[in-house]
């Protein structure tokens, strides 16, 4: 019988997400910083190491949602053999991907049984999407997300809205939901160690819901009680939006999210400042639950125990930040 992961304010957690690689081949300009350093393969997770942590989070704990995130995840050369490990599991499973080598990989995660992608895109233009990435490939992701969604797969687009570099295409994401069946969502830009987040940079939810209220108008739709997103969808359109406001209107009150880096740590939040090293225990062949469960039972009650994400707080959020990059995290 398994004995869910109770927090001290009585969160229940049913959703981990699993970085199985930390290095990507895009640089995006929120996510990773210029001079990030990588790990070495040795001290990634190993498949083997991957599918016992999860088994036992979802054995063990009930946890009942999976998502495999990275760096970029299908940088792996065995991602497609841990989508097949993970589909053994009783979990509703999920991949996030920037899309760049998703032709490489499609037909084998759809054989695997992966049905759900979530990828992040912040542009339509090739020039801006240089500008944010880093590097050029805006055309190869565009080309992938419409190859995967034309194969049957469940398409979230992420969006990560900066004032002054994208907000201007919101429209133009919220208008491909009129013919497609595909879900976009704006995120807040958030802080995180080497990304020059600036609270004035942030085009903040109530911004988003004007901009768009002012051309489309549209219905609030109903959102799972764990949901990241707030969910709309313009009336009789095939696809609908939504906004995770972590800056102006955090959602830590429902959170069921648990994290695991690429080399083992357990993060109890996305802004968590301590991480639990689960990988060398493991490796040592003791057992991992007290450590899982003194790791949930530490959780703060919200922002990973930083102040909320104000104006008058940007000093403190800067300083008091983790250390980690959004790109070992995972989105
Ligand atoms: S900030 Fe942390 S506690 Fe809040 S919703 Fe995100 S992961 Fe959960």
């Amino acid at each position: 019988m398994s004995q869910p992961l109770t927090d001290r304010h009585s969160r229940i957690h049913r959703s981990l997400r699993i970085s199985i690689v930390d290095k990507c081949d895009l640089r995006c300009t929120y996510c990773m910083p210029e001079d990030q350093h990588f790990l070495k393969r040795e001290e990634l997770m190993t498949r083997e190491e991957i599918g016992t942590i999860a088994r036992l989070f979802v054995e063990r704990y009930g946890v009942n949602k999976i998502r495999l995130t990275g760096g970029e995840p299908l940088l792996r050369p065995d991602v497609v053999d841990i989508v097949r490990d993970m589909i053994e599991l009783p979990v509703s499973l999920g991949l996030t991907t920037n899309a760049m080598n998703l032709h490489k990989h499609l037909d084998g995660l759809y054989e695997a049984g992966l049905r759900k992608l979530n990828v992040s895109l912040d542009t339509f233009d090739a020039e801006r999407f240089r500008t944010i990435a880093r590097r050029d490939g805006y055309w190869t992701v565009w080309n992938n997300v419409r190859r995967a969604h034309d194969k049957g797969m469940r398409i979230k687009l992420n969006m990560v809205v900066m004032r002054g570099v994208n907000d201007d295409e919101i429209l133009r994401f919220v208008q491909l939901t009129e013919h497609n069946d595909i879900h976009v969502r704006f995120i807040e830009f958030m802080p995180f160690a080497g990304n020059h987040w600036g609270r004035e940079r942030v085009y903040t939810y109530a911004e988003m819901l004007g901009h768009i209220g002012s051309v489309y108008s549209f219905e609030k739709l109903t959102d799972d009680p764990h949901s990241t997103a707030k969910a709309y969808r313009v009336p009789g359109w095939s696809g609908t939006f939504a906004v995770i406001s972590t800056v102006t209107e955090p959602f830590c009150g429902n959170c069921d999210r648990l994290r695991i880096t690429a080399e083992g740590k357990m993060r109890n939040c996305l802004f968590a400042r301590e991480e639990t090293d689960l990988l060398s225990a493991l490796r040592r062949g003791e057992d991992i639950a007290p450590l899982i469960e003194a790791n949930v039972l530490a959780k703060h009650a919200m922002l990973g125990g930083l102040p909320q994400f104000k104006p008058e707080k940007q000093e403190e959020v800067l300083h008091d930040l983790s250390a980690r990059p959004m790109v070992s995290i995972g989105g």
